[in-house]
């Protein structure tokens, strides 16, 4: 099922700080959810993810915009129509019930010519459980589960009315790392195998660059960026997007362009096209720098983390924005600790130009 959101908004009234009439929490949303994919919804918190999905579940009613569901106008559609399953971070389980009897719940409630009979009712359930890995956990009470099964029963849940749209509501946050990884890759093989359209809402940027088809940056209330994850980190629209996507995070230097050149500090460090002089944010990659006896970037070391296949360069710079920069590089390559400053050279691609007022990219051509 395709999803359309059209110009949504949505503005709370302000009860807190004076002087601001309303939050705007959507701030006029424009996108399309093509059918089958996976949608990770990405931002800070407060950002308007939740009221996002609150607004597509039909929990809240948009200022103004609207919601299609393939060619259906599902605006003014309350949220029991929708056909949408959700799942939240607390697995809001009833903890009298048994799994099956709270995977049955939403099916027991269906009415008129939807309604089930109790052995399709069971059949449903048991296919769901299978689905999530959880058929051997039937007969037990919720509190008799790690917070992963729970997890997968509200996964369950959702699931059992075979919904027309998935939306997952930072369905990880509660639990611990290990689990965390494994539970995100089996919501995406669930994804692949039910091919429900399914919107993922996560703080987390690496947990919604692994599993999403596209991600969607938001900031405010505002969507900064949609694309492909990897799309996304190769080619970020702003200084906000490039230090949101990547661990570890992107280096920020204070920077300047003069004479086609691009410098930090004092030291030129590309030839770029022809660009007006001016100060800027520069945004280089960990993975962007290259150890070079001559290279024209020079930090002062401060040492070097091993991290197995690569090596992590630990140096600071008198422009750099934040206390350390770290450049990641192979192994293969040896770092003279003894020495107290070390020299990159810098891959083009993996530098970005930001306007230093509005931090929107500024688009540049290396030069050889
Ligand atoms: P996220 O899920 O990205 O953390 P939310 O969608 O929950 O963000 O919130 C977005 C903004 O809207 C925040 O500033 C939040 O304080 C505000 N907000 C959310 N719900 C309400 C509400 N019911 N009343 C007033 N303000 C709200
Ligand atoms: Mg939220």
């Amino acid at each position: 099922m395709k999803v359309v959101l059209q110009n949504l908004t949505k503005t709370f009234p302000n009860r807190s700080r004076k002087g601001q009439k309303e939050v705007i929490a959507v701030d006029h949303f424009d996108f399309e959810i093509p059918d089958g994919k996976l949608i990770g919804l990405l931002g800070p918190s407060g950002c308007g993810k939740s009221t996002t999905l609150n607004l597509l579940c039909g929990l809240l009613k948009p200022t103004s915009g609207k919601i299609f569901f393939g060619e259906e106008d599902v605006t003014d559609l309350p949220a029991e129509k929708r056909g949408v399953g959700v799942v939240f971070q607390n697995y809001a389980l009833y903890p009298h019930l048994t799994v099956k009897q709270n995977i049955l719940f939403p099916l027991e409630n269906l009415k008129g010519a939807r309604k089930l009979t109790k052995a399709r009712m069971l059949e449903r359930a048991n296919e769901a459980a299978r689905l999530v890995q959880i058929d051997d956990l039937m007969e037990r009470k919720p509190s008799e589960l790690s917070g992963g099964q729970q997890q997968r029963v509200a996964i369950a849940r959702a699931l059992v009315k075979m919904p027309r749209v998935l939306l997952l509501d930072e369905p990880l946050s509660n639990l611990d790392a290990r689990l965390r990884l494994q539970t995100r890759e089996e919501i995406r093989r669930i994804q692949k195998e039910t091919k429900i359209t399914t919107i993922f809402v996560t703080h987390d940027q690496e947990e919604a660059m692994s599993i999403s088809d596209r991600i969607v940056v938001m900031k405010q209330g505002v969507i900064q960026q949609i694309g492909r994850p990897q799309e996304v980190y190769d080619d970020p629209v702003n200084l906000f997007v490039a230090k949101f996507l990547g661990t570890p995070p992107i280096n920020i230097f204070e920077g300047k362009i003069k004479d086609r050149k691009l410098c930090i500090g004092e030291e030129a460090i590309l030839d770029i096209g022809d660009l007006s002089d001016q100060e800027v944010f520069v945004g280089i990659r960990p993975e962007g720098f290259v150890l070079c006896e001559n290279g024209p970037l020079r930090c002062s070391l401060n040492g070097v983390e091993v991290m197995g296949r690569d090596i992590s360069v630990v140096s600071t710079h008198s422009a750099s924005v934040n206390p350390t920069i770290r450049s990641i590089i192979s192994a293969e390559n040896k770092v003279d600790l003894s020495s107290p400053t070390v020299r990159f050279a810098l891959k083009p691609g993996k530098v970005f130009i930001f306007h230093k007022e509005t931090e929107e990219r500024i688009r540049f051509f290396a030069e050889k």
